[in-house]
């Protein structure tokens, strides 16, 4: 299976990844659904639109508890590393990511579509200005606007939000112009984001998916399953690619 991933890779002219939580897992960033997933802890009520915009404080505290006091100490690992390495040798175009933890762009990815947004940068709810978290910090909450005074959000897609754009539009481009997409860590069960993989394979895309285990696009729209650990597999699968590659 190893040979015949490497080998749609190496032939495609287009190759893009699509990664989910899973990814992100052994960074130690825990999924949300599933046994020991966000879910079972929190209640996502704090990530709805309208409670935010009614519970501001009450949220805030939640979001920077989990989000940055959390997810924000998490490194990129072999995973996020090999697929950096795959695009500087030109054997990878992009990264079409619903993760919003920034580990694909502090491992080196230079091209990558945030379809879920980010929890690096704060949005103003009214002026629209985006500003890094670093700039503004949390020690005072909510945060505000140093532009306008209004509050400020995380960059990121609350339930009950559009997907920003252009992350979308580029993320349906990418997915329907890539001759092979790899997905890594998704279970398919997110809309619209599951969609992604399914408009890549109407095109004639390759679809090669690392899970640990099978998910609602094995079987039926997976052509090349490699089961494993995000890391192992992609350092294996790296290997293959390139057999003098430094270790990750
Ligand atoms: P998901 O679709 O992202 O599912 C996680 C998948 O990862 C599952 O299929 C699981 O089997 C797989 N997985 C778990 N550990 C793995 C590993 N070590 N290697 C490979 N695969 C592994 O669903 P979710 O967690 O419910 O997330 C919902 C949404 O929220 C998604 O858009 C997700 O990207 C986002 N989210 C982002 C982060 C982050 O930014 N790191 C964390 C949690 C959730």
């Amino acid at each position: 299976m190893y040979t015949k991933a490497a080998a749609a890779i190496k032939k495609a002219g287009r190759v893009a990844a699509f990664t989910g939580a899973g990814i992100s897992v052994e960074s130690g960033i825990p999924p949300f659904r599933g046994e020991n997933g966000l879910w079972t802890q929190y209640d996502p009520v704090f990530i709805e639109i309208n409670y935010f915009h009614r519970h501001r404080l009450e949220s805030w505290r939640l979001i920077r508890e989990i989000f940055y006091d959390f997810f924000g100490k998490a490194e990129p690992n072999a995973a996020h590393k090999a697929l950096a390495v795959m695009e500087q040798k030109g054997l990878l175009h992009a990264v079409i990511t619903q993760n919003i933890d920034n580990l694909h762009q502090a491992a080196g990815s230079k091209i990558v579509h945030e379809f879920h947004g980010t929890a690096s940068t704060l949005a103003c709810l009214k002026c629209r200005a985006k500003y890094p978290v670093s700039e503004i910090g949390l020690e005072e909450l909510p945060p505000v606007c140093p532009g306008c005074g209004n509050s400020l959000k995380p960059d990121f897609v609350f339930f009950g939000e559009p997907i920003p754009e252009p992350a979308n539009s580029n993320s349906i481009r990418e997915a329907e112009i890539s001759e092979v997409l790899i997905l890594i860590g998704t279970s398919g069960e997110v809309m619209p984001a599951a969609r992604i993989p399914y408009l890549a394979k109407q095109k004639g895309a390759v679809i090669i998916e690392v899970n640990i285990e099978p998910t609602i696009y094995t079987g039926k729209l997976t052509d090349i399953f490699l089961p494993g650990k995000a890391t192992e597999v992609m350092k294996r699968l790296l290997e293959m690619l390139m057999p003098a590659s430094p270790a990750l």
